[in-house]
């Protein structure tokens, strides 16, 4: 079937691995649109490009070699013969990746590329932050996944291992938020966007929920 589910939320809202695992239930493909934004800011820091130099930002995004598995149980993502899978997890870029999202070039080169692999896959789960509202605002099924500040921190915190000081990671999670809400307001969901509120349901609750907002 040509499907597209559409999936905004914060980071911590669980958005990735739900996506992932409802993708895979309905056999459809996934998109992971802030991969594509780490990989972005993976190359330019790659390339020392000064990210204040919007210009070189922007034609770095412009030439960035970039491929994407669309496969929720095989996700790689290459920049050039690199595999960055790893790598764009990486504290120092999520650090910097507000910076390269915040550029209005290299926004709009990674949205066109967004649609052009949900176009090519059909059905597929595609989230991130602006996916619901500029991305596919035509998809069959729009939702924001959210989830309180404590419920993200609770599993940010269980992500990382629990290893890492309450407060640092408090600090590091809120700090996030601030920098993307001043580019996209996600926070609210637009007209026609159901919102899915994660903070009391377990993960597979939230997998169903949104599984069951589509009709093949
Ligand atoms: O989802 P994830 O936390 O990996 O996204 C990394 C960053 O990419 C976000 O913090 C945000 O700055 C940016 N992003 C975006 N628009 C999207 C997806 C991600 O600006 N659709």
């Amino acid at each position: 079937p040509r499907m597209i589910i559409a999936v905004d939320g914060p980071s911590g809202s669980g958005k990735s691995s739900v996506c992932r695992a409802a993708a895979t239930h309905l056999g459809a493909g996934y998109l992971d649109t802030g991969a594509m934004y780490r990989a972005a800011t993976w190359y330019c820091l790659d390339q020392q490009i000064d990210l204040d130099d919007e210009e070189a930002v922007a034609v770095a995004v412009e030439e960035l070699p970039m491929n994407i598995s669309t496969d929720p149980d095989h996700q790689v993502i290459c920049v050039g013969s690199q595999d960055v899978t790893d790598a764009i997890r990486e504290p120092r870029i999520s650090e910097k990746v507000s910076e390269v999202a915040t550029n209005r070039r290299a926004r709009s080169l990674l949205v066109a590329a967004q649609r052009r692999i949900i176009d090519e896959a059909g059905f597929i789960v595609a989230e991130g932050r602006d996916i619901t509202t500029v991305v596919a605002p035509d998809a069959q099924v729009r939702v924001l996944l959210t989830a309180s500040a404590e419920a993200r921190l609770r599993r940010r915190g269980a992500q990382l291992g629990g290893t890492q000081d309450a407060e640092a990671l408090k600090k590091q999670v809120l700090e996030r938020d601030k920098k993307d809400s001043a580019a996209s307001n996600f926070t609210e969901a637009a007209d026609g966007v159901a919102v899915l509120d994660s903070s009391d349901l377990t993960f597979q609750e939230t997998v169903d929920s949104l599984i069951g907002r589509v009709q093949i």
